[in-house]
């Protein structure tokens, strides 16, 4: 027997499904990520798309079938024009939440997380004109703010170690241990902590500011090439040490042509 049931959501990344459907990835408020196909057949895909497959908000209407869950109706409740109307910002939208899809599993109800998402696309609709420098740095952060919330929260204050307070200089970042080591624990164990690698203060401040400030903050500070390197390759490393899938393209990348 089916049962239908409602939610609303914002989908997170679409991709074919057999010879005519299409299966999506949303994350909803009531019952997290899910996941179900759209018949090409039955309902005409053309009514459903331009809801799931756009920046918005969806009520979704699904059945829950024996074997999937089925989208029997889609409308907006709330859509970003802006980012559907502009490249960076479509791309900040999707590569984003390709991150999220690859980072979450299904049914795992987060609130705190849906609100977040749909504060990044608030973000973006308002967003001006930027660099593509710019945009890395914005997607980078969101990645690192996301970490932040699946569990994966950095040190970026504080030695792994021995607690101390960073001071300048001498600092390396371990991305499986999720934080910075102070020189001389390091020098204590140099086996445990083969794989720190330094980092300097810029880059850590850089990493800070991303961590803590709201995302309308993110426009602010100055990118210079060696720190946003460093940066994107801190954040790209503690993204692989922690996701279970990594993303095909590094967000730089993504971001490049912008
Ligand atoms: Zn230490």
């Amino acid at each position: 027997m089916s049962v239908l049931f409602e939610a609303t959501g914002l989908v997170l990344s679409w991709k074919p499904f057999r010879e005519s459907d299409r299966s999506y990835s949303a994350f909803t408020r009531e019952h997290g990520k899910i996941e179900f196909i759209a018949r090409g057949g039955q309902k005409p895909l053309a009514k459903l798309t331009p809801h799931l497959e756009t920046a918005a908000e969806v009520r979704l209407l699904l059945v829950d079938g024996r074997q999937y869950f089925t989208v029997a109706g889609a409308d907006r409740s709330r859509g970003f024009h802006p980012i559907y109307q502009n490249l960076t910002k479509t791309t900040l939208a999707q590569n984003a939440f390709l991150l999220v899809d690859l980072g979450t599993r299904t049914h795992e109800i987060d609130e705190e997380l849906y609100q977040f998402l749909h504060d990044w696309l608030e973000f973006l609709s308002e967003l001006p004109e930027i660099t593509s420098e710019r945009a890395g740095f914005l997607l980078a952060s969101f990645a690192l703010k996301f970490l932040a919330h699946l569990g994966y929260h950095p040190e970026l204050n504080d030695c792994l170690v021995c607690r101390s307070a960073i001071a300048e200089g001498n600092y390396r970042w371990h991305a499986l241990k999720g934080g910075v080591v102070c020189q001389s624990c390091f020098e204590k164990d140099r086996e445990q902590w083969f794989a720190a690698r330094t980092i300097d203060d810029v880059t850590l401040k850089l990493l800070r500011f991303a961590l803590i400030q709201k995302f309308a903050e993110q426009l602010r500070p100055h990118l210079s090439g060696n720190a946003l390197t460093s940066f994107h390759e801190t954040i790209e490393s503690f993204i692989i040490a922690h996701f279970p899938v990594i993303p095909a393209v590094s967000m730089r990348e993504a971001c490049k042509h912008l």
